[in-house]
């Protein structure tokens, strides 16, 4: 393995306790967790003036660039319980064919080729120190994914459960890292209750979007990398592909996190949260005031990892997004598409249709006023272009034939 100090050096951590984010009732750190008492997620609270006297920004432009370089502000006690398939910082990469001043956050870098990584390198870390021996999940894909990846390196069992119409990579991939992957003829939140019925009957431990506490923390780190990336000082506006919306609320907490240690101001992005119009809850419980979302019947859309028909951290996401003074935003599939083939054929950027989605909405905002072109926007482009099904643009050209080279 590359020698990586993040990896490698014994630092202190600063996990105070968790907490339900709902009721802020306290739990014990060091313990195996689910959902709260009441069935919402729980928070890590961490004892921040503790990592304010242990590290600065100068420090952290130090080390090596990769997640594991905020380690302090991390759940991980045990260095020996790290695991790592390299998870670098991403790069924010500008639009420049596209009206506006639009950067892209590509997190298709990351093993796996999703953001799902920082997530769950994060779960399967603290899996392996709570001595948790299989983990199950629901999946639109890019999950089981990372999942298989890190349990698989981790030495955990996993079992994972996906629509049957799934992305056939992902469907495949998870197989190929080690995994027991099972189609099932319904949707993600079907197979939730699958995982939840496994967990009675088998005794796994339940690794769904916010259903443990650690993901988020993963996740955290996208709002801790953008902050440093931009010296400090976060864009005007982040359009986000929401579905459980973990990395969403995750970066939120990062803020909040960051103003706490005095690394930033109180200045805060307006959040986009993204859906498309097949499955857009989060959008109709925003439009209508709400702070909890309906499951969206009959979800459909391209863009297979932002259909999440219901969300257990929906009140996260809509506080969070209102907080900032945002909102919450559907595009169709059509929409999206026509970014994702503008952003490859222009920009050079292969966007996976998640990514095309914060574009399209992107651009509806720009034409509604809801962003002016002089701002400084981030657009999240969750997975490499390249897990899913491009269409066939290639033209036949048989070579015993004469050529029509003036034709080519
Ligand atoms: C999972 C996923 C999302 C949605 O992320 P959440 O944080 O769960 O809302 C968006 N895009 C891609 C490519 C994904 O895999």
């Amino acid at each position: 393995m590359p020698h990586n100090d993040n990896l490698t050096t014994d630092r202190p951590t600063f996990v105070s306790h968790l907490e339900c984010a709902m009721t802020g009732e306290r739990y014990e750190a060091d313990q195996l967790h689910g959902l709260s008492r009441v069935g919402r997620p729980l928070l890590v609270r961490y004892d921040l003036e503790g990592v304010k006297a242990a590290l600065t920004p100068e420090m952290l432009a130090a080390r090596p660039a990769d997640l594991w370089k905020y380690r302090e502000l991390l759940p991980v006690r045990q260095t020996a319980n790290i695991v790592s398939l390299g998870e670098t910082a991403t790069p924010i990469v500008p639009l420049e064919r596209e009206r506006g001043n639009v950067w892209v956050k590509d997190e298709g870098r990351l093993p796996t080729g999703s953001f799902k990584a920082r997530g769950l390198v994060m779960a399967i870390a603290m899996a392996k120190e709570l001595r948790i021996t299989t983990i199950a999940m629901p999946t639109n894909g890019n999950a089981g994914a990372a999942a298989a990846a890190y349990a698989a390196l981790a030495g955990i069992e996993a079992v994972i459960f996906c629509p049957d119409d799934t992305p056939e990579i992902n469907v495949r991939e998870i197989a190929a890292q080690g995994a027991r992957v099972y189609r099932v003829n319904g949707l993600i939140d079907d197979c939730g209750k699958l995982v939840g019925a496994g967990k009675e009957a088998r005794g796994w431990f339940d690794l769904s979007t916010l259903k443990e506490p650690y993901r988020i923390e993963g996740k955290k780190t996208m709002g801790l990398e953008l902050a440093e990336q931009l010296g400090w000082e976060l864009p005007d506006a982040i359009f986000y592909p929401t579905g459980g919306g973990t990395g969403l609320i995750g970066m939120w907490k990062a803020f909040d996190e960051m103003e706490a240690l005095g690394w930033i101001g109180s200045k805060r992005p307006r959040m986009y949260a993204v859906q498309a119009e097949g499955c857009a809850p989060i959008v109709r419980a925003f439009d209508a005031g709400e702070r909890h979302a309906v499951r969206w019947e009959d979800a459909h859309t391209v863009a297979a990892g932002i259909r999440v028909p219901q969300a257990v951290g929906d009140f996260l996401i809509l506080d969070a997004v209102r907080a900032s003074g945002g909102k919450a935003l559907a595009v169709s599939d059509a929409a999206l598409v026509q970014a994702v083939e503008d952003a490859g054929k222009k920009d050079g950027l292969l966007l996976c249709p998640e990514g095309g989605a914060t574009l399209a909405a992107y651009r509806d905002a720009l034409a509604s006023g809801l962003a002016d072109a002089e701002e400084k926007v981030v657009l999240f482009n969750c997975a490499t272009g390249l897990k899913y099904p491009l269409a066939d643009q290639s033209r036949f050209l048989d070579r015993h034939a004469p050529v029509d080279w003036a034709g080519l």
